[in-house]
């Protein structure tokens, strides 16, 4: 046995396991395919992780790093490939080596949902982007799109909208997903949010330069130009490596566990987006945490509280 634990993912739920697991005397390894830190990687801000009433996705992905490697050095940018059971744990595969592990803890995370409609791949690199922090920068002062509705949508926007951009927010229904504060703050800082809206294609030569948009409720539509957008329509979770190993998934397709974490088979856990639920930097921690302290009941030691 190489090690008793492995983590696979070191986002927020990850990072949270490798602490805990080292911790409690868990012979620990945490292997992220990039680097710490996650989806928070690319926050350009965060403003409800209790103790930072205001710090970016990239300094706090630091300070979770930092942390993490006072207890175990995580391998990053070791991309898993396959995860088997064998006769009294399961091997580990990835980039660089195998590795036999008693308990694994899935905390892959959720990567970004795609529209699916013409020109949106073509485009992807060329004026479409999934990521305001990384590219917001090249659309100063032009006109952009952000499609989404939820927290992440709103926030692109008003990162967008502080660049001095002229930030369009459309969404397919009459109502945003995002939290009031957002909301409220969309509407302090001007951005047009265009409601009953879907995107119908993407046009453009060698980059985009306008969106076929269509009305919902009028099925009326209508070609405008813009620079850019950036596509925020939610997450799609991680499961491949989990239902190779006969994980069950919940109806909305995340990893089911229950209240410690645990998933159908034994010495199996899930923690953070890979479960779906609530989604924050916050509850991810707490179920890496729990998600660690479970797995002792299958390494032959005592729960430690
Ligand atoms: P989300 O909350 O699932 O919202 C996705 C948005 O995209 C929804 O408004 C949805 O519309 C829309 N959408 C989905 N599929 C679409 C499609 N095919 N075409 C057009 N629109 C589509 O996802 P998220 O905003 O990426 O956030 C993910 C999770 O992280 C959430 O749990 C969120 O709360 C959390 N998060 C939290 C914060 C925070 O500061 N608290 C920040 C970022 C993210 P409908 O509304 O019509 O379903």
């Amino acid at each position: 046995m190489d090690y008793e634990l492995a983590v696979i993912g070191a986002g927020p739920a990850g990072v949270a396991a490798g602490i805990y697991a080292i911790r409690a005397g868990i012979s620990t390894i945490v292997i992220e395919e990039k680097m710490v830190g996650g989806q928070i990687v690319i926050s350009p801000w965060i403003e409800n992780y209790p103790g930072y009433e205001n710090i970016s996705g990239m300094e706090l992905a630091e300070i979770f790093k930092n942390h993490l490697k006072k207890y175990v050095e995580p391998h990053e940018l070791e991309p898993v490939k396959d995860i088997s059971k064998t006769e009294d744990g399961f091997e580990v595969g990835t980039s660089k080596g195998k590795y036999e592990v008693k308990a694994v803890i899935f905390a892959t995370g959720a990567t970004y949902r795609m529209l699916n409609v013409p020109g949106e791949k073509k485009f992807s690199g060329k004026g479409i982007s999934f990521c305001a922090t990384c590219d917001g920068f090249f659309f100063k002062d032009k006109k952009v799109a952000v499609i989404g509705g939820g927290n992440a949508a709103a926030i692109e926007a008003l990162y967008l909208k502080n660049l001095g951009i002229d930030v369009h927010l459309i969404h397919r229904r009459d109502q945003l997903r995002a939290e009031k504060t957002y909301q409220e703050e969309l509407e302090r800082k001007g951005v047009h949010i265009v409601y009953n809206t879907v995107v119908c294609c993407f046009n453009g030569d060698q980059k985009l330069e306008s969106i076929e948009l269509k009305d919902v409720n009028s099925e009326e539509r209508r070609t405008e130009e813009f620079n850019g957008a950036f596509v925020s329509v939610g997450l799609v979770p991680n499961t491949e490596l989990a239902k190779d190993l006969g994980v069950n998934l919940n109806d909305n397709g995340y990893i089911k566990v229950d209240d410690f974490q645990r998933t159908n088979v034994k010495g199996v856990y899930a923690a953070g987006d890979i479960t779906g639920g609530a989604r924050q930097i916050v509850t991810s921690c707490a179920q890496g945490a729990q998600a660690a302290l479970a797995s002792t009941e299958v390494l032959g030691k005592q729960y430690p509280f």
